[in-house]
């Protein structure tokens, strides 16, 4: 089921993931919790749940945000996103519509060469998921 973003979540969430998740705003770089962290697990939508990473996708790409060169196939969707007078893709929860980042073509050449440039604040991490 779909849910949708709604001053509910306002009960719901800190107001730093609505910041991020629904207004779209951007942590700190080198601030946020999964910056660093690189234990065994799934990492889901800080708004509902939804697995959306793995660990074993996770990569420290030193830009100060948690990276992963790929998303579970299904859970996020694309968005044009025009700010800040260039062209990026937006990363949103393909469940809720949260904001969690953008994907930038700069990842690992090995693997996918993408990077999902994500908001700590926008996940939570399941440890062993
Ligand atoms: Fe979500």
């Amino acid at each position: 089921m779909k849910i949708h973003k709604s001053e509910e979540w306002k009960n719901l969430l800190t107001s730093e993931q609505y910041r991020v998740l629904v207004e779209k705003g951007t942590e700190k770089p080198f601030t946020g919790e999964y910056d660093k962290h690189f234990e065994e697990g799934a990492y889901v939508c800080g708004a509902c749940g939804t697995k959306l990473f793995e660990s074993g996708n996770k990569f420290d790409s030193g830009c100060g945000w948690p990276s992963f060169d790929s998303a579970i196939p299904g859970s996020v969707e694309f968005n044009n996103d025009d700010a800040l007078g260039m062209r990026r893709t937006e990363v949103t929860c393909a469940n809720c519509e949260g904001h969690l980042g953008h994907v930038f073509p700069d990842g690992p050449k090995d693997t996918t060469g993408q990077r999902f440039c994500i908001n700590s604040v926008s996940l939570d991490f399941k440890k062993g998921q």
